[in-house]
């Protein structure tokens, strides 16, 4: 396990409340895996890894969803979701961001 900077009592980066240690998670670099804790704010209902931008830097260089080899598995499993997405922005909203101007 890497060592952690922020390991100590941890507060919530939207709403600055103490946050709860709920776990801890596997995480990686390009060059070790190792665990995280993951806390948890119960105000905002967010989770949280905290991690130092050099890792979390490393971590999207190694992370599987960014190796090109990997896009047609990432895609084909993620394209419906999107696309849903998208048809509730149509739904609601009644334009398409990306090819209209506001
Ligand atoms: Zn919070």
């Amino acid at each position: 396990m890497k060592p952690e900077a922020l390991s100590c009592a941890v507060e919530c980066i939207i709403c600055n409340q103490s946050m709860v240690l709920y776990g801890h998670a596997d995480y990686y670099d390009r060059s070790s895996h190792f665990k995280t804790s993951i806390y948890f704010c119960k105000d905002c209902d967010i989770f949280y890894r905290p991690v130092d931008n050099a890792i979390r830097l490393d971590h999207h260089y190694a992370a599987s969803y960014v190796q090109k080899q990997n896009e047609p598995a990432f895609y084909d499993a993620r394209i419906h979701l999107f696309e849903y997405l998208i048809s509730l922005v149509k739904k609601y909203t009644n334009r398409n961001s990306n090819t209209e101007e506001r």
